[in-house]
């Protein structure tokens, strides 16, 4: 059968985009506080690399929209700025790790976050034989998180991240990618921000030194701009 142009493109960017690390599997894990980027070099990485971005918060938060019955539970705390339970999250990312789309990696964004999920989540990828290849950190200020937060929208189709400042749509309230409505979420409202980072601080900082103990962590400085911040990643990512 012949192929047509389409496919020819979709498989030659697939080559692409397996070659630069020799088409082996990557699993990776982004620890940072809340605004530290995460989710916007997550989401670049996701389309580098061929690989799903499992973000807890928008499983969350799409759970919260569909008034399912474990949005229902978690959006007290989501709405509050604090976590939600350690079984909720442990259920949502043991589900999502065996789905099909993981099988050649995924990029962890915003989980774990507190050291009992981290170890769940060491159990669980033991048993069932998929390492992490690294965890990156992304090191930024308290001050510059706040900032970001306090101007950061979000698209309501895509998910994809702006800042009114830093990174704009090219329309505003436009998502320059999907042509979605941005909105800005409740809890990056100031007084919930500081709390969140308060909460980061006290649990899910310590995780930096649980993954360097285990000899995984990388540190990226988290201030430079988005573009160069993914160039340096994407040379990380290819030379492990
Ligand atoms: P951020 O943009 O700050 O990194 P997220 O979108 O990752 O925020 O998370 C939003 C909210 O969802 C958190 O404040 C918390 O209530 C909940 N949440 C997300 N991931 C987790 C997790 N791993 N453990 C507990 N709660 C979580
Ligand atoms: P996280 O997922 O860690 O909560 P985001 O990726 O959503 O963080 O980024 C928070 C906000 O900061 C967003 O508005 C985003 O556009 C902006 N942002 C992300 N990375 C940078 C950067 N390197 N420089 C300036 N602004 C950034
Ligand atoms: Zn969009």
């Amino acid at each position: 059968m012949p192929i047509n142009k389409a496919s020819l493109l979709v498989l030659e960017s697939f080559v692409r985009q397996r070659e630069g690390k020799g088409g082996r599997k990557l699993r990776l894990i982004f620890l940072g506080p809340p605004g530290s980027g995460k989710g916007t070099q997550a989401s670049r990485l996701s389309q580098r690399f061929g690989i799903p971005q499992i973000s807890t918060g928008d499983i969350l938060r799409e759970a919260v929209a569909n008034k399912t019955e474990m949005g229902i539970k978690a959006k007290e705390s989501m709405d509050n700025g604090e976590l939600v339970s350690d079984d909720v999250i442990i259920g949502i990312i043991c589900d999502r790790i065996v789905q099909t789309d993981c099988e050649n990696g995924f990029i962890l964004d915003g989980f774990p976050r507190t050291i009992v999920q981290a170890e769940s989540f060491d159990k669980m990828i033991g048993e069932k034989n998929i390492p992490i290849d690294i965890v990156l950190s992304l090191d930024v200020s308290e001050e510059m998180v706040v900032r970001r937060l306090c101007g950061r929208t979000v698209c309501k189709e895509c998910k994809t991240n702006y800042h009114l400042e830093f990174n704009p749509p090219k329309k505003k309230g436009v998502c320059s990618n999907c042509g979605g409505k941005l909105y800005h979420r409740p809890d990056d409202e100031e007084d919930v921000v500081r709390r969140r980072l308060k909460i980061y601080k006290e649990t899910t900082e310590p995780l930096i030194g649980y993954y360097q103990q285990k000899g995984l962590l990388s540190v990226i400085d988290g201030t430079n701009e988005i573009e160069n911040i993914f160039k340096q990643l994407v040379g990380v990512l290819e030379g492990i």
